[in-house]
């Protein structure tokens, strides 16, 4: 796909926009929209209404049964049916024989016979694989099975081969249908990515053939400036880099897989989230520089849920290896850390609290037998708050405002950490004050008019 490759758009669809034949005969539509939509990537059927269950966690359930030994039949042939439906409704062959293909691995699973296929990855990854070759068929596509050309590393990583891998696969005119979220594995067997992964499925296809666009449709217009469960009606991003929106990401918008950005933003292609339900929406734009009329900030992301442990020693910045034995001790006991704000004699471990539970009390007996401190606390609840947007350090005002905001609503900070990425400021304040700490912040950007 060389001399072409800047026709091409690689368009990948989410759960709920193929989860009934209604959402994919809409799919079709923004397919046959655009003859640069070349290769089509697929997640499985996802939720059709609150209630309803993702195929790929019907097929987990069926595994797990199996495995203990249980019946598996109800989740099995809920499964059945949804394929079964879609295939009736578009007019298309069903799956009977892969899903019998299936059943027998399961089978085999249940009685212990180790020559099954049915590993968790396997049964998580059919669900993509019935659908890819479903939707294939409707769109009259050709189905490009990912586990010829999607492979991963020792250690479990996307290996690099699966750029020529899938670049020879699809070359030529057509349209290609691939399933997301799994390839094979060095020892040849059938490998996901975690849960949400066929977004990376995406941009690994898309860098593979040089596309000028990467397409993420989902149920959302794109991305919002601030979650809405906190926020009433925040304003939708328009454009936004892949720093920003790792920044955004970490900090729980989950409207992406956090891995995604990695395959195409060294290719330097954007990506475009759109809605599958309002394709005539802009949605959000991720590229590698944004203009500058945008505003300084993005977004204002944050979540509770961390610990600080504050640690004080006189004269820290001449002990040389304090921060390293520090760390050491959160490396002992398996623990990450968010940030580390630090004063001349003292610092703080920002950690969450999941990481910590339980372990909390062998790691300050450690501290004050290793590291001495003059004074050793640990603040619980707290939250992170994210003010994002790239260069906005540089920018006077921006600061003020911040903290102009959290000061009119009475809300204590409890830790500044302007990041050394200059792509925006964060806040630590009580897990109680969080969300009138975001309210409070977004309003004063938005009276700002940013
Ligand atoms: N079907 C998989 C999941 O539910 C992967 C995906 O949809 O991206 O996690």
């Amino acid at each position: 796909m060389t001399d072409e490759s800047e026709n091409i758009i690689v368009a990948k669809f989410g759960g709920t926009s193929l989860a009934d034949a209604g959402q994919i005969r809409k799919v079709a539509d923004i397919v046959a929209a655009d003859a640069r939509r070349r290769c089509i990537v697929v997640s499985a059927p996802g939720k059709r209404d609150k209630q309803d269950q993702k195929v790929t966690d019907l097929l987990l359930t069926c595994w797990h049964l199996a495995a203990q030994k249980l019946h598996y039949r109800e989740p099995l042939s809920l499964i059945r049916g949804r394929y079964d439906a879609i295939a009736r409704d578009l007019g298309v062959s069903t799956l009977d024989e892969p899903i019998a293909e299936m059943e027998c691995e399961l089978r085999k699973l249940a009685d212990g016979d180790e020559s099954t296929l049915a590993t968790r990855d396997w049964m998580a990854a059919r669900g993509e694989y019935f659908h890819a070759r479903l939707i294939a068929d409707f769109l009259r596509a050709t189905f490009v099975p990912a586990g010829e050309c999607v492979r991963f590393d020792e250690e479990g990583r996307l290996a690099p081969v699966s750029y020529a891998l899938l670049a020879e696969r699809l070359q030529g005119p057509g349209r290609y249908v691939i399933p997301g979220f799994y390839g094979r594995d060095a020892a040849g067997r059938i490998k996901t990515f975690s849960r949400g992964g066929s977004d990376i499925t995406g941009a690994v296809v898309a860098r593979a053939v040089g596309a000028s666009l990467y397409e993420n449709w989902t149920d959302v217009s794109g991305l919002l400036m601030a979650d809405p469960r906190v926020v009433e009606n925040p304003r939708s991003i328009a454009e936004v880099t892949y720093r920003e929106v790792r920044e955004l990401a970490y900090m729980g918008a989950n409207v992406l897989h956090e891995e995604v950005i990695f395959p195409v933003r060294e290719a330097g292609i954007p990506i475009q989230i759109k809605n599958t339900n309002a394709p005539g929406d802009p949605g959000t734009r991720i590229v590698n520089r944004r203009d500058a009329t945008e505003g300084p900030v993005v977004g204002i992301a944050g979540r509770t849920g961390f610990t600080a442990i504050f640690i004080e020693k006189w004269r820290m910045n001449q002990e040389v290896g304090f921060g390293h034995r520090a760390l050491g001790i959160l490396l002992r006991h398996n623990i990450p850390f968010e940030h580390i704000p630090s004063a001349i004699d003292s610092m703080s471990i920002i950690v969450s609290e999941e990481h910590l539970a339980g372990r909390e009390t062998a790691v300050l007996r450690e501290m004050e037998r290793i590291l001495e401190p003059n004074r050793l606390e640990t603040h619980a609840s707290l939250a992170l708050i994210a003010t994002v947007g790239e260069g906005m350090n540089h920018r006077v005002g921006v600061a003020a405002t911040v903290f102009g905001a959290l000061g009119a609503a009475g809300v204590n900070v409890r830790m500044i950490s302007q990041g050394a990425s200059e792509i925006g400021i964060l806040i630590g304040v009580a897990a109680g004050d969080y969300e009138r700490a975001v309210r409070a912040i977004y309003a004063a950007f938005e009276r700002a008019g940013t």
